[in-house]
C-alpha cells in the first residue's frame, strides 16, 4: 500500500519515529511535513536523533489562528492526495495538521488512519479536544493507545474499525529510557544532580495565551522548591515576552530557563528528575514510564490512568495544590500502562489488513 501520513509537531515526530520504519519495511510511506513546527529545536533534531526519515513533502505552514492554519493546510494537503494517489492516509494524535490531514484524505475518498485515537480531555474550549474528536468521527481506522480509549470510541459510535494497539510513544520511551536513565551528563550540564531537581515544561494555549493565567504560572513557579529546569517553549517565551513577565521569570533564584531540548536529553532528564510539572500529555506519560511522580498543571487530561494510578496530580495553575502534590510519596505499585512498547508493530499488522 501507499501511505501518506501527515506530521506537523514535535510529539507527531516522535510517535512517526516510532511507527514509520516497521511502516516502511512493508509498505511504501509518503511523509508529508505540514511545518506546524518549523524552528530546529521543535523540529528538525527529532528527525535526526530519533532516525526519522527525512519528509519527502515540506508545507511550510506555520502560524496564523488555529482555523486559518487548518485552511491552509486542507489547500496544500488536498492537491498532494491527488498527485500521490495513496491508498490511506496516516495521522497522529490531535493538532491542526492531524485534522487537516484527515479532512482532506476523507473528502477525497482516501481512507484515514488515526494513531492515538479516543483520547478525550471533555474539555471543548481545548483545540486539541476538537481535533481529536473530529478525527475520531473521520477517521477508518482507529488505533487506540488504551482499552478506556476504545470504549470512549465505542460509546460515541464512531464509524470506524476499533483497536487497541498501545501507545507509540511508549516505544520510544522504553528503547530510550536504559540510555536516559545512565545520561549522568544531562542533569550535570545544567548544574544539576539526579534525584534533586524539578522539570518544568508548559505551553497549552489554555495556560500561556491569557496574560492572568501566565501570570499565575509565574507565581505557581516562584512558590515551588528549587532547583528547576524550564525549557520554554517558543509560544510560552512569546507570550511571557509579550506579558512582560520574561525579565521576572529569568530573574527567579534557582530557576534555569533554556531552549527545548531534544528527545534524548530531554528523556534523560525526565527520568532523573524528583518530580516533573508540565500541561504536556506526551510528558505526563513518560514521567509515568520512568516512575518519576507528575503534577500536571491542568484541570484534566487525557492520560486518567495515569491519575488514577496515584503518579500523577491534577492542580491546575494552584500552587499550593502543587506543593501538597510534591510533598506526597509516590505509590509503591506501577502498572504497566499504554501498552509493552511494540505499539507500532501493531499499527502495522492493523494497517495491513485495512
Ligand atoms: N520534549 C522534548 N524536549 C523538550 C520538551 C518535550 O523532546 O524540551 C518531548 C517530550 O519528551 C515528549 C514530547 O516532546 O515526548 C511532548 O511534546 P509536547 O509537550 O510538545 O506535546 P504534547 O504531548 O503536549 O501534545
Amino acid at each position: 500500500m501507499r501511505i501518506l501520513t501527515v506530521v506537523g509537531n514535535r510529539p507527531q515526530f516522535i510517535k512517526a519515529a516510532a511507527v514509520s520504519g516497521p511502516l516502511r519495511e512493508q509498505h511504501e510511506e509518503i511523509l508529508v511535513h505540514t511545518g506546524q513546527h518549523y524552528d530546529d529545536a521543535l523540529s528538525s533534531i527529532f528527525f535526526s536523533e530519533l532516525g526519522l526519515a527525512r519528509p519527502e513533502r515540506e508545507l511550510g505552514i506555520g502560524g496564523g489562528s488555529n482555523t486559518e492554519q487548518t485552511a491552509r493546510m486542507l489547500g496544500a494537503i488536498e492537491p498532494l492526495l491527488a498527485e500521490t494517489e495513496p491508498n490511506a492516509a496516516l495521522v497522529y494524535g490531535d493538532t491542526n495538521s492531524t485534522l487537516a490531514g484527515a479532512l482532506a484524505a476523507a473528502q477525497a475518498g482516501v481512507p484515514v488512519i488515526h494513531v492515538e485515537a479516543g483520547m478525550r480531555s471533555f474539555d471543548r474550549a481545548m483545540p486539541e479536544e476538537l481535533n481529536r474528536v473530529l478525527s475520531d468521527h473521520i477517521g477508518e481506522l482507529l488505533l487506540c493507545s488504551s482499552e478506556s480509549a476504545a470504549e470512549q470510541l465505542r460509546a460515541e459510535s464512531v464509524a470506524g474499525r476499533i483497536e487497541v494497539v498501545g501507545d507509540v510513544m511508549v516505544d520510544v520511551a522504553l528503547r530510550w529510557q536504559p540510555t536516559a536513565r545512565a545520561n549522568a551528563q544531562a542533569p550535570a550540564a545544567h548544574g544539576l544532580q539526579a534525584g534533586s531537581y524539578l522539570l518544568m515544561t508548559a505551553h497549552r494555549a489554555g495556560n500561556v495565551d491569557d496574560p492572568a493565567r501566565l501570570r499565575a504560572l509565574l507565581e505557581l513557579i516562584r512558590a515551588l522548591p528549587k532547583p528547576m529546569l524550564f525549557p520554554v517553549h517558543p509560544r510560552t517565551r512569546a507570550r511571557l515576552r509579550e506579558a512582560g513577565l520574561l525579565g521576572e521569570l529569568e530573574g527567579l533564584q534557582g530557576v534555569r530557563l533554556t531552549e527545548p531540548l531534544g528527545y534524548v536529553e530531554f528523556s534523560a532528564l525526565v527520568c532523573q528528575a524528583r518530580a516533573v510539572l508540565t500541561d504536556s500529555g506526551g510528558v505526563q506519560k513518560e514521567a509515568y514510564l520512568a516512575g518519576v511522580p507528575c503534577v500536571t498543571l491542568r484541570a484534566n487530561t487525557e492520560w486518567v490512568e495515569t491519575v488514577q494510578a496515584g503518579w500523577n496530580t491534577l492542580v491546575d495553575l494552584d500552587a499550593g495544590a502543587a506543593l501538597q502534590a510534591l510533598h506526597a510519596e509516590p505509590p509503591a505499585e506501577r502498572p504497566p500502562l499504554y501498552g509493552d512498547g511494540h505499539a507500532a508493530e501493531r499499527c502495522v499488522q492493523a494497517i495491513g489488513a485495512l
